[in-house]
C-alpha cells in the first residue's frame, strides 16, 4: 500500500511566524545561533531555546551538530511547538555535497515524526549564507519531502523569504505535477 502523502504547501513569509507542530532552524553546527533563519528563531523564540541547545553540546554535541543531521528543542515564545536543528552544507563547486543537503530535510522530518508532529515548515536550507542556488536547492527540497515524509506529517509548509526563492519552489512543483 502506498504511503499517504503530505500536503505541500508555499508560503512567502518568516519562519518565525508560522504556527505548525514543528518549525526546521537552517542552524549551523555551533547550535549557538548566527544568521538568517537561525538569528530569526532566536531572536524572537527567546533565550529558552540557546540554553537547550547549549545542553544539547554539553550532552550530545560536544564537537557540533554534524551537517546533514537533526535534532528538536524547545520553540520558547515562538507560535510553533518545537524548533528542529539542522545543519546545512555550504555550497561547493568543487564537490557536489547534495546527498548532505538531502539529508537536512529527510533527518528533520524524522525528528518530526519522532515528536508525533503534524505540521512542518522548512525554510530552503544552505540556500543564505550557505551559498547553495535557490533553483537546486529548491528541486532538492522537494524532492526528499516528497519520498521521505508519510505519516503523522500531513502537511509541509516551505516559508520562503523573497519572491525569487517562492518562485523556484513553486517551479520545481509546477514541473513535476
Ligand atoms: P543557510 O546558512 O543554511 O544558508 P540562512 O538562514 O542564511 O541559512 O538562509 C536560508 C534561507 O532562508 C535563505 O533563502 C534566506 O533568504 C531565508 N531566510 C532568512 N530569514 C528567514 C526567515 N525569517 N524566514 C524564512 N526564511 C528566511
Amino acid at each position: 500500500m502506498t504511503q499517504q502523502q503530505p500536503k505541500i504547501v508555499l508560503v512567502r513569509g518568516d519562519i518565525t511566524e508560522q504556527q505548525v507542530d514543528a518549525v526546521v532552524n537552517a542552524a549551523n553546527s555551533s547550535l549557538l545561533g548566527g544568521g538568517g533563519v537561525d538569528g530569526a528563531i532566536h531572536r524572537r523564540g527567546g533565550p529558552a531555546i540557546l540554553a537547550e541547545c547549549r545542553d544539547l553540546r554539553a550532552s550530545h554535541y560536544g564537537k557540533g551538530l554534524p551537517t546533514g543531521q537533526a535534532v528538536a528543542t524547545t520553540a520558547g515564545h515562538l507560535p510553533a511547538g518545537h524548533v528542529i536543528h539542522t545543519v546545512g552544507p555550504v555550497w561547493s563547486r568543487e564537490q557536489d555535497r547534495s546527498d548532505l543537503l538531502a539529508s537536512c530535510y529527510r533527518e528533520s522530518l524524522r525528528v518530526a515524526r519522532e515528536l508525533g508532529a503534524g505540521t512542518v515548515a522548512f525554510p530552503a536550507i544552505s540556500t543564505g549564507i550557505y551559498g547553495w542556488p535557490m533553483d537546486d536547492g529548491a528541486r532538492i527540497a522537494v524532492h526528499t519531502v516528497r519520498a521521505e515524509a508519510g505519516p503523522p506529517v500531513a502537511e509541509v509548509r516551505f516559508v520562503l523569504f523573497d519572491d525569487r526563492a517562492y518562485e523556484e519552489f513553486a517551479a520545481v512543483l509546477a514541473a513535476e505535477g
